[in-house]
């Protein structure tokens, strides 16, 4: 998963670009669930907020690293939710 750090300029333009709709507006920043986070595998070859968030705050989980085997497998579980 990625993570929103605190430079966030809370500027929307991250959570329509989200293919999983994991973005949404916190308390003081916009915030990431983690849960929905597939760093945009399955969908794209680049996290699409990260290419779109104009002040580049957002970065890799250092708490919560996945491999990229285990990326498509929750992008395979979100399918099956729908
Ligand atoms: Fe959404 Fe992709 Fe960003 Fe994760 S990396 S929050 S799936 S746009
Ligand atoms: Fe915050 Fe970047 Fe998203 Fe804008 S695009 S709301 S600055 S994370």
């Amino acid at each position: 998963s990625l993570l929103i750090t605190n430079v966030c300029i809370n500027c929307d333009v991250c959570a329509p670009a989200c293919p999983n709709d994991a973005i949404s507006q916190g308390e003081f920043i916009y915030e990431i669930e983690p849960r929905r986070c597939t760093e945009c595998v399955g969908h794209h070859e680049e996290p699409q907020c990260v290419v779109v968030c104009p002040v580049e705050c957002i970065i890799p989980d250092p708490q919560r690293p996945e491999s990229r085997a285990a990326l498509q497998l929750k992008y395979a579980a979100l399918m099956a939710e729908k």
